[in-house]
């Protein structure tokens, strides 16, 4: 029940009525006994500012940041963690002492769960396709955790300008190039880890049943990670299936970005079992 003592974060984005945000720390708060209510806001572009600067004064102790937000916000908060000022977005905010702090958790939550795919990224080639807002999350974590990273995108001069961004502070420069070249470079590497972060594959819209990757057998030794999570399998997870690849999709990296945000927030370790169960609950809604 929501009192006058319940402790309020939430998820700015436009739109966000379909996120499943609110149903994973929810049940996060509620497994630890926590009154804290998370909440959906939806805020149009043009409201960003006045959103921002009236979430303080709500006593809102901190929100998530998603589409079309998450570069937006950098300007109008108090402080910037170096990391999501590298990745150049916030998907957290924390709110304290009337002050912002942005932070991201896109990149961490990426990398954990790879490792809880046992995928190791040290001196891997990796192929990221797509070269917007989760693109450079994900490319951060590859590329500062030592692989050897090249981006594709189908507006080539897009993922040069992140892999240039990108390569500040990289053991290795990350590489660019057109979409279009696929499966020229996803066969030419060894053991490649293959990112989807375009929407391809993406259910419900324009985006349905279509792939980033051609009707064309994937390498066997390849790992495909697709940041989708709806359809669970999309037909580039189809495909790496069929081709016998490794493959997981990105429910697990929503997990894990959620569950770094809920404790910077509340201090507490949420329960991961708990927040993947609410969200496959939403997910499996017709
Ligand atoms: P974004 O900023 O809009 O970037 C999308 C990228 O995909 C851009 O490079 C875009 O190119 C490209 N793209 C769009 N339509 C395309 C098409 N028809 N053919 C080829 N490329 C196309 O979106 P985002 O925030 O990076 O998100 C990308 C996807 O990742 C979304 O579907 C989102 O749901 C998912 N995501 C998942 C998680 C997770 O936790 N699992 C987190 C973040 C995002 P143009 O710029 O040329 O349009």
């Amino acid at each position: 029940m929501i009192t006058g003592k319940t402790r309020l974060i939430g998820l700015l984005g436009w739109p966000v009525g379909h996120s499943i945000s609110p149903a994973m720390h929810n049940a996060a708060a509620a497994a630890l006994g926590l009154d804290w209510a998370y909440v959906p806001l939806p805020v149009r572009p043009e409201a960003l500012p006045s959103a921002l600067g009236g979430l303080a004064a709500l006593g809102f102790r901190g929100v998530n940041v998603t589409v079309p937000h998450k570069t937006a916000v950098l300007p109008y908060l108090d402080a910037v963690y170096p990391v999501a000022q590298a990745i150049g977005a916030a998907n957290t905010i924390a709110i304290g002492d009337g002050q912002l702090t942005g932070f991201n958790t896109d990149w961490s939550g990426f990398l954990a769960d790879l490792e809880e795919n046992e995928v190791d990224v040290r001196g891997r080639d990796c192929v990221v396709l797509g070269a917007g807002g989760a693109a450079r999350a994900v490319v951060y974590a590859l590329a500062r955790n030592g692989a050897r990273v090249t981006i594709l995108a189908r507006r080539e001069e897009q993922a040069e300008q992140l892999a240039g961004d990108l390569s500040e502070g990289a053991p290795v420069p990350v590489a660019a190039g057109s979409l279009a070249r696929v499966v020229e470079v996803v066969r030419a590497a060894r053991r490649p880890l293959l990112v989807n972060a375009t929407p391809l594959g993406m259910a419900g819209g324009t985006y349905a049943g279509l792939s980033p990757w051609p009707d064309a057998p994937l390498p066997a030794d390849a790992f495909v990670y697709d940041l989708l999570y709806n359809p669970p399998l999309t037909p580039l997870l189809h495909a790496a299936r069929a081709a016998g690849c490794g493959h997981a999709n990105g429910l697990g990296m929503l997990v894990n970005q959620a569950a770094e945000a809920f404790e910077l927030w509340t201090s507490r370790r949420p329960d991961r079992a708990v927040m993947r169960r609410a969200a496959e609950a939403v997910e499996a809604q017709p």
